[in-house]
């Protein structure tokens, strides 16, 4: 079995070169545990070495692990595609969307959103490379989009998604990171102040340097923390 605390000890220890190499401060990134496919005990020892925000791809696998872990008083992150019919569960489970592709699938997470808790965190996702087989908002839909989305009531439009092509070189891989934080940028600039997007999710295990010295303030991390996938 992985040695899940000291992998998650040199993660955290990535993301904090990578924060002083930009000259940020490495508070102000979160390392989010991707935990799919992984079971309740991983996530519990992932829990022991300080890990408070896990994120899920899958509702079905997500529930049982979140009712299970419920002592713990986490923050639930989804990450994964979203269908309709999903919405409604979604919406009450986790307190982060990070993969709103649609203007539908916004109002029907703010409509179904439970008045007591909240109001649910929400990023677009955005189909940065313009690949066929990714789902996500262009660039050029985005501004309509975030206009729309920062008006729904039970939501907080708080900023962006990617999830850009594998590459091997940090300056090829930059080059991704850099438009989603120029898109931030722009909508920002649309936006009313009170309304103003703060994050910036982007970067995985192979890739959280370049995301975080573009500007990432949440990187998404799986295989360094638990292990392969298989
Ligand atoms: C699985 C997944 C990750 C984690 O990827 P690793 O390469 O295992 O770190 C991050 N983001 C999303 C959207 C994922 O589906």
């Amino acid at each position: 079995m992985p040695n899940i605390d000291n992998n998650i000890t040199h993660v955290q220890r990535r993301l904090q070169q990578a924060a002083r190499d930009a000259g940020r401060n490495p508070e102000d990134v979160l390392l989010l545990a991707v935990s799919k496919t992984r079971s309740s005990p991983q996530l519990a020892e992932a829990i022991k070495s300080g890990i408070t925000s896990f994120g899920e791809n899958y509702l079905q696998e997500a529930a049982p692990k979140i009712s299970e872990l419920q002592k713990h008083r986490l923050d639930w992150h989804f990450i994964g595609p979203l269908q309709s019919n999903k919405t409604r569960q979604v919406a009450e489970l986790f307190s982060w969307v990070h993969t709103v592709d649609r203007l539908k699938i916004a109002q029907r997470l703010s409509d179904q959103r439970p008045k007591n808790l909240a109001p649910l965190n929400i990023c677009l996702q955005i189909n940065i490379d313009q690949e066929s087989s990714k789902s996500g908002f262009t660039a050029e839909q985005a501004a309509e989009a975030a206009l729309a989305i920062a008006k729904l009531p039970h939501l907080t439009l708080r900023g962006l998604m990617a999830i850009p092509k594998a590459r091997q070189d940090i300056a090829g891989q930059r080059v991704a990171f850099t438009k989603l934080r120029n898109l931030l940028d722009e909508l920002n600039s649309l936006l009313d102040k009170s309304q103003k997007l703060d994050t910036l999710s982007m970067g995985m295990s192979d890739d959280l340097e370049a995301a975080i010295l573009e500007g990432a303030t949440i990187v998404r991390v799986g295989t360094d923390i638990f292990g392969p996938r298989h």
